[in-house]
């Protein structure tokens, strides 16, 4: 069963929604401001998040900002007839959809399975993808970002950071690093390593202010799930 947060102040609004949602088959919660939406969303796994824009407090805005640095649950903004600019600045801020008040339910159930399949699909095309903090590698995209940003690595710098993400909490010496970035055949300088180290820190630790890579002295290196802020 799926289950939905419906963040909305206006009272009458959310229990309508939530009464159909119900009897829809969905599992319903609710929150009345945006703050307490946020904590709940970043707390909990919905499949699906209805967002009102204008909330006292923190507004649907800047919740889905906060959000989507974390996480990607679909979200369905709730926006008034006229605002253009919520709905340009949500789909900036990463909603999958909006829908216009007043909306009529069919609509908004519509939306709702479309978003969810989405969504799905997105799973599934989805590689390996192993995370750390803010630090997000994807295997089979060879993909790195960094709070949401893409980061730009060479292939022996993507290749380091995969060894060390996957290995984590594991100190891993220079021998099998490089067995890992240059292969089993390479033969040369060990402090190769240290070299694309110097670059990784360059493009991520130093760039986000994070202590991602550590160094063991005399052993090697290691990225520990408890990351230090710099
Ligand atoms: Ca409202």
């Amino acid at each position: 069963m799926s289950r939905i947060l419906i963040v909305e102040d206006e009272a009458k609004i959310a229990r309508f929604v939530e009464l159909e949602l119900i009897h829809e088959g969905y599992e319903v919660q609710k929150a009345p401001d945006g703050r307490t939406g946020l904590d709940m969303a970043l707390q909990e796994d919905y499949d699906l998040i209805l967002l009102d824009v204008m909330l006292p407090g923190l507004n649907g805005i800047e919740v889905l900002r906060r959000l989507r640095q974390q996480k990607s649950t679909p979200v369905i903004l709730l926006t008034a007839r006229d605002a253009v600019m919520d709905k340009v600045s949500g789909l900036d801020a990463g909603a999958d959809d909006y829908i216009t008040k007043p909306f009529a339910i069919e609509e908004l159930l519509a939306r709702i399975r479309v978003a969810e399949r989405h969504h799905e699909g997105d799973e599934k095309s989805r590689g390996a993808r192993i995370e750390i903090g803010p630090v997000s590698l994807d295997e089979d995209r060879h993909e790195v970002t960094v709070n949401g940003e893409p980061v730009y690595l060479t292939n022996h710098e993507f290749l380091l950071l995969q060894a060390l993400m996957e290995n984590k909490n594991i100190v891993m010496d220079r021998a099998r690093l490089i067995e890992k970035v240059c292969g089993y055949d390479y033969v040369g300088e060990t402090n190769v390593i240290d070299v694309y180290v110097r670059y990784l820190r360059t493009k991520i630790d130093d760039r986000y202010g994070i202590n991602l890579i550590r160094t063991v002295r005399g052993v090697g290196y290691v990225i520990r799930e408890d990351l230090d802020q710099k």
